[in-house]
């Protein structure tokens, strides 16, 4: 017996998925396995994410260590069961973008800084340069 499922879909193709002991089909084919997937599927409905007065709470992101500080905390969430994989791929993807805004937010701030230095210099120069014009004209 090969240890592949013998499942046949509808378009002929068959099932790639290791079949189980005992069993000619993998667990999602075993037609013996319908109730299983059914308790199953009811299981997987009611153990989804477990809300706590903690998940409600808006939390404060503007800062770098404020976000580490909640990734912390959601990824020992899930460690304990607290948050299901798929609740934590979302703040994990959502918290990558906030971090990326975050730095954006830095790097305009920066060159808006240097910008403002370059701007001050510049102008200091001008008045120099006005200063220089106006000594030699009296020489
Ligand atoms: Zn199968």
């Amino acid at each position: 017996m090969t240890d592949k499922c013998q499942y046949v879909r509808s378009d002929l193709s068959h099932c790639r998925a290791n079949r189980m002991r005992e069993s000619h089909f993998c667990f999602f084919h075993d037609p013996a396995m319908a109730a299983k997937r059914t308790l199953s599927r009811k299981a997987g409905g009611k153990h989804r994410r477990i809300p706590t007065p903690a998940d409600s709470a808006p939390l404060r992101l503007s800062t770098v260590s404020e976000v580490i500080v909640q990734l912390e905390n959601t990824i020992n969430r899930v460690r304990d069961g607290h948050i299901n994989a798929k609740d934590a791929n979302a703040i994990g993807c959502l918290s990558g973008i906030l971090l990326k805004a975050l730095e954006q937010g830095r790097v305009e701030e920066r060159l808006t800084a240097l910008e403002q230095i370059l701007h001050r210099q510049t102008q200091a120069e001008s008045d120099l340069e006005f200063l220089d014009g106006g000594l030699n004209d009296e020489s």
